[in-house]
């Protein structure tokens, strides 16, 4: 490709509205455009980085079984009806109706088609198991549209379905998925973790999520520093931190605690740990109104207590049904004679022997609060964030915390639509038995954001060889200066007869805007020719990621980089194997 050609048009400033690296730089490096909130059009080398994702993905879901088909993106209302989630997908999905008022919405996910698909093409086990995967847009109407692609509104996915007649099909699929995941993730040069996730308050299914490490992902994660674990901390399970006996059993007694409100100003006037806090926090779960009860320096996890609840979501509370139950106005709840309302605490709190809690009386709190003497929870069960410090579940370990930004995700669901939707197959015995279906997700427009956050420099993006949207830029220095001009497009012409994805510059700019450039959009190398290698009959290779430089002869120049980057490309394949 030739650069005067080529549609690039690089920003030298940052683009205001762009918070995080990915989207300073797909504007800048000429990868994207917006169009509206959410929505973008992928300029040629943006699309081209597409693509070599997509390729990847490609390669690894058939590899691991996967047939490759193309559903449609308008999706018939009938459909949803049939699942219930036509009214409880919400305010994400974007619906329209034809001219006749028939209703439709655009594609966010597609477990009812494939499934529709599925039920009236397979008949029998003998088809089975079946894994049948698409690669393209997706529509949710996001309600904080953000970092550029990172979170669109119009969004590239490869989405799988695996259609099996057992629980232990699934599980096959399931782990011949995460495992062509963990591959796609290796190849792209990822650093990511798959971690534990929470499959939804309804269905103990399991679920993985694969998260890129960077500081601008949106989802905290922790993991063990000895051994596999890892989980988000939506789902990460606590251990109890051992009881410490002090033997003290002093009598509950109320305290007056004029302005004293925050854990902060408690351990101050108390001269006590934090650990010797219980908040009480009242939320509202459905019909239910509940009461968690946390050790100070704990977080509730709203996830894990609207399990313990029973409900898809729990909220706090508002002032009204606090004043009601406990009899005081927000910001003095505590367990001790609690009415009209469950209380939930986590198993730490019931360690505790001596501690304080709001009095559910202005300006007052409790002291020697002993729980099971002085209050009876009536369910005990975690419901606590796990933090990073806290001892990892396989006791030996301890968690450390980072954040991700999820790229992919692996599902378990079961019966979840094939049930709704009558997908059955017949056994060998001829009995009708649903399907038992997977599914699996990348996002693949939120994995090239990935790529470039944990790949950048002040100067740009640094490709990794296997997704760059050309391997080689080939820079005369000064193009109109025959001799230079004829070298490089000797080099240029002879790597793209060898099949080395390259540009050459042929610009009439000063080398300071080529190599700005260069370095933005980040070609892993860089070939210069310029005066003074020429006299010696050589140019000047540069690798943009490390800053590696030195020169080689015009005539080697082709087979060497045609071989580094063969060698590159080889080795993101090896790091994913075993
Ligand atoms: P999130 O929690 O980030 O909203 P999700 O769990 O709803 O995502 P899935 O339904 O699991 O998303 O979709 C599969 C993959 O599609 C995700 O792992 C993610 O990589 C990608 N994805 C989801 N929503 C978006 C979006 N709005 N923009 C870009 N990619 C997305
Ligand atoms: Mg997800």
């Amino acid at each position: 490709m030739r650069m005067s050609k080529l549609l690039m048009p690089t920003l030298r400033e940052v683009p205001a509205e762009a918070e995080i690296a990915s989207h300073q730089l797909m504007l800048r490096a000429a990868m994207m455009r917006k169009v509206a909130a959410g929505i973008y059009t992928y300029l040629p080398l943006g699309f081209r980085v597409l693509q070599k994702i997509t390729q990847i993905v490609r390669e690894e879901m058939d590899a691991a079984g996967g047939q490759e088909v193309l559903l449609p993106i308008i999706q018939p209302a009938e459909l949803w009806h049939e699942t219930g989630r036509w009214d409880d997908y919400g305010e994400e999905m974007f619906k329209l109706s034809d001219r006749n008022d028939r209703q439709f919405c655009l594609g966010p996910t597609h477990e009812e088609i494939i499934t529709a698909l599925v039920r009236n093409e397979v008949r029998s086990y003998r088809q089975l198991p079946l894994m049948l995967y698409q690669i393209q847009n997706k529509y949710r109407d996001e309600i904080r549209p953000r970092f550029g692609v990172m979170r669109g509104r119009e969004f590239i996915m490869k989405d799988l379905y695996s259609f099996d007649r057992d629980e232990e099909g699934l599980d096959k699929s399931y782990w011949a998925m995460f495992h062509a995941y963990e591959r796609v993730f290796a190849r792209c040069g990822l650093n990511f973790r798959p971690v534990e996730a929470d499959p939804g308050a309804i269905g103990g299914n399991q679920t993985h999520e694969f998260m890129a490490i960077a500081d601008a992902g949106e989802a905290e994660i922790v993991y063990c520093s000895t051994c596999d674990y890892a989980a988000n901390v939506e789902k990460a399970r606590c251990l109890t931190p051992p009881a410490e006996p002090t033997g003290r059993e002093d009598q509950l007694a109320e305290v007056a605690t004029p302005g004293v409100k925050t854990i902060e100003e408690l351990e101050k006037f108390f001269n006590r740990p934090a650990s010797e806090m219980m908040k009480t926090l009242i939320y509202r779960g459905g019909e239910q109104v509940v009461a968690a009860v946390l050790r100070g320096d704990h977080e509730v996890n709203e996830i894990k207590l609207a399990r313990a609840v029973g409900c898809l979501e729990v909220e706090l509370a508002d002032d009204e049904t606090i004043e009601r139950v406990t009899g005081a106005p927000r910001g003095f709840a505590g367990p001790v004679g609690l009415k009209n309302c469950k209380i939930i605490a986590d198993p730490a709190v019931m360690n505790i022997e001596s501690g304080i809690t709001g009095g559910n009386k202005v300006d007052v709190h409790l002291q020697g609060v002993k729980p099971g003497r002085d209050f009876v929870p009536d369910m005990v069960i975690d419901i606590r964030k796990a933090q990073p410090g806290d001892p990892c579940p396989c006791g030996k370990g301890i968690l450390q915390g980072a954040r991700g930004i999820e790229v992919g995700q692996v599902f378990k669901l079961g019966t979840k639509y094939s049930k709704p939707l009558g997908a059955t197959f017949a056994d060998e015995d001829g009995v009708e038995r649903p399907l038992i279906m997977g599914c699996y997700g990348i996002g693949i427009s939120r994995t090239m954001a990935a790529i470039i956050e944990q790949y950048h420099d002040e100067h740009g993006i640094c490709w990794p060889v296997s997704v760059a949207p050309y391997h080689v830029d080939v820079v005369p220095v000064n193009y109109r200066d025959e001799q230079q001009r004829t070298a490089a497009e000797r080099v240029y012409a002879e790597l793209t007869a060898a099949g080395v994805e390259a540009v050459i510059d042929d610009r009439d700019e000063r080398p300071g805007v080529k190599f700005k450039d260069a370095d933005l959009i980040g070609f892993p190398i860089r070939i210069t020719v310029g005066p003074r290698g020429l006299a010696e009959g050589q140019v000047e290779v540069r690798w943009r990621a490390t800053g590696e430089e030195y020169l080689i002869s015009l005539n080697e120049v082709v087979s060497h980089v045609q071989d580094r980057i063969a060698s590159a490309i080889a080795e993101s394949k090896r790091r994913c194997k075993g």
